[in-house]
């Protein structure tokens, strides 16, 4: 079935829409708001979606194998269910801690955005990410007890991995150690390596350096966001300061400044929300004032734990195996098969 108009990319600086097609059996839900097209379809076919979505299919088959086996565990451990879903949304005078490790939908299982895992339709599979799919069939990461790893993943950690916890609740777990990474520096690339990654990533993944970036944010933007979003009024913004880093330098709470008072706010995401139309690539960057704003300086796009999509796509351009890049990114786990 053709669907015209899928939002994708949804509250993202790459936000777009594409007419997509899917297979499996289309459901239409009505609510009393709204209507819900829903998509009901095999697990491994919706992987291979998954992987062909998030990335290029011309990418190396190993990384593809990779990319399956954590989307595979991250959908296993959703459906699942086996541990609570931790989220926080406090707004009091003053203060904002706000993150969502990932909600339950209501109506189905998972989405079809980056809020659960990219979900495209079946347009861009090819016989590549057939192979990565059916090579992989049924295997997961587990952790050292032999529960399914929480196997995040994130576009550029930006030279540095980060711990779960600066962006979730107060737990780490061994398996997503903050890290250094060598991969994605781009300064490593040859020329030719250059020319291989950009065939690993979707076009609107590679549209500016995100290993190093900086954006200027009006102070006004940053007004009118406290107060739409978060409902906090504190004047006209003089100051932003980082009171809580995390090891890769993601800020995980930020007290902000104003002429009438102070709002400190946190986690990851929050701070990214408050700082941009959509969100801002990440929360690692330092503050230089400008006349009537900030100039960010920054590394990274996204949460940056777990696996680095972009090192984890040189690994395998240097004939690294799925096995190697997964043992990276998340050390202490196993490749186990859901079928022993
Ligand atoms: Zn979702
Ligand atoms: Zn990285």
């Amino acid at each position: 079935m053709r669907v015209s108009g899928v939002v994708i990319g949804r509250g993202f600086h790459w936000e777009q829409k594409r007419d997509l097609t899917y297979s499996g059996t289309m459901i239409l839900r009505r609510t009393h708001t709204s209507s819900v097209l829903i998509n009901a379809i095999k697990a491994e076919e919706y992987l291979k979606s998954v992987i062909s979505s998030e990335m290029n299919v011309g990418a190396p088959l190993e990384y593809l194998k990779a990319h399956a086996i954590i989307s595979r565990s991250w959908l296993m451990r959703i459906i699942s269910a086996t541990e609570p879903r931790m989220s926080e949304h406090i707004s009091e005078p003053g203060r904002v801690l706000s993150y969502t490790q990932s909600d339950r939908h209501r109506l189905y299982d998972v989405c079809c955005d980056d809020h659960c895992q990219r979900y495209q339709g079946i347009s861009a599979i090819n016989s590549r990410v057939d192979d990565a799919v059916a090579l992989t069939r049924g295997l997961v990461l587990t952790d050292a007890d032999g529960r399914i790893a929480d196997a995040r993943f994130s576009k550029c950690c930006g030279g540095h991995t980060e711990l779960f916890s600066t962006a979730w609740h107060d737990t780490d777990y061994s398996y997503l150690p903050a890290q250094e990474d060598p991969w994605c520096n781009p300064a490593i690339l040859t020329d030719s390596e250059r020319v291989a990654l950009r065939h690993c990533l979707k076009d609107y993944d590679c549209d500016t350096d995100y290993y190093r970036w900086h954006v200027h944010v009006p102070a006004s933007l940053i007004e009118r966001n406290l107060r739409e979003i978060y409902g906090q009024s504190i004047g006209s913004i003089t100051t932003l300061e980082a009171e809580e880093r995390g090891p890769s330098g993601r800020i995980r709470v930020l007290r902000v400044h104003g002429t009438d008072g102070v709002v400190t706010i946190g986690k990851e995401l929050a701070i990214r929300r408050l700082l941009s139309e959509s969100h801002l690539y990440s929360s690692a960057f330092t503050v230089t004032p400008t006349q009537d704003g900030f100039e960010l300086h920054g590394r990274g796009w996204g949460h940056g734990v777990g696996l680095c999509q972009t090192g984890a796509a040189l690994m395998a351009i240097r004939g690294h195996s799925a096995a190697d890049i997964l043992n990276f990114y998340y050390p202490v786990t196993n490749i186990t098969s859901l079928y022993d």
